[in-house]
């Protein structure tokens, strides 16, 4: 749509009457037209602005998409992101490997979810994830240790200078802080929202690659989608 029409069509009704030649007198005439291209010349600095602001909101759009890139956290849950994650994780990982400490990893994934989705809307679907993510927050106590949401309706947990025993507990609290929420879900078996947990912890040296933990965590945790979801698996390694 021109978004000009209006006005395209205001001085093409004023361009007629001059050629109409209405005027009573020379004189009516020649005001006429004085305002005339006063009306043109503020019709042309409109459509500047007009242009001018067009280009201020893409360029804010840019930078607002830059913005959301450099950010730390997530928008949907306030986690921390995946990108800011990987940033931490590596030096956490550094660090474990400089003090020779046990670093821990847990891997949480939220059980049928898609099912979730598809019973209640996925408007009810993030509000979900929103209520998973605060109970799962919950549950690290300690300032170093870090939630992040991983991906869709995964999230991970890294806590330092912790075992696989310590890692063990703090997944039995987020799971069970989970439950607590009693979110209704009739298309699970278990009639709630729940999540399944893997969990594993290593003193890494240099021989072993940041990714290790990772996968080790992430087995687990298929180990505990393997065994029915809303469970928690442990994956050591020494
Ligand atoms: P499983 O127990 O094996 O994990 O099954 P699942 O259904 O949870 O896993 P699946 O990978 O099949 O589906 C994940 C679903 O999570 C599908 C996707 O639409 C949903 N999801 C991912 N991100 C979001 C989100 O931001 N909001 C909502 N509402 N849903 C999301
Ligand atoms: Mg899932
Ligand atoms: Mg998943």
């Amino acid at each position: 749509m021109n978004l000009y029409f209006k006005e395209d069509e205001v001085c093409k009704e004023a361009e007629k009457l001059l050629l109409d030649d209405i005027f009573s007198s020379p004189a009516d005439k020649e005001h006429y037209l004085v305002l005339f291209k006063e009306y043109r010349k503020l019709l042309k600095q409109m459509r500047r602005m007009v242009k001018m602001s067009d280009l201020m909101q893409n360029e804010l759009k840019i930078l607002s998409h830059k913005l959301e890139q450099m950010s730390s956290i997530d928008s949907l849950t306030g986690l921390f992101n995946r990108r800011y994650f990987n940033e931490v994780y590596q030096k956490e990982w550094l660090s474990a490997c400089r003090s020779q400490v046990s670093l821990a990893a847990l891997m949480l994934d939220i059980d049928n979810f898609k099912k979730y989705n598809d019973t209640y809307g996925h408007l009810r679907g993030d509000k979900c994830l929103q209520a998973v993510a605060e109970a799962v927050r919950k549950a690290v106590k300690r300032p170093r240790d870090m939630v992040a949401r991983y991906g869709g309706e995964e999230f991970v947990i890294i806590l330092t200078e912790t075992d696989a025993s310590g890692a063990f507990y703090i997944a039995e609290q987020a799971q069970n802080n989970v439950r607590q929420l009693k979110i209704e879900h009739t298309a699970s078996s278990f009639q709630i929202v729940s999540v399944s947990i893997g969990v594993a912890a290593m003193i890494p040296s240099s021989e072993n690659h940041p990714e290790e933990l990772l996968n080790m965590a992430d087995e687990a945790l298929y180990r505990s989608k393997s065994n029915g979801r809303s469970s928690i698996s442990l994956h050591t390694k020494e």
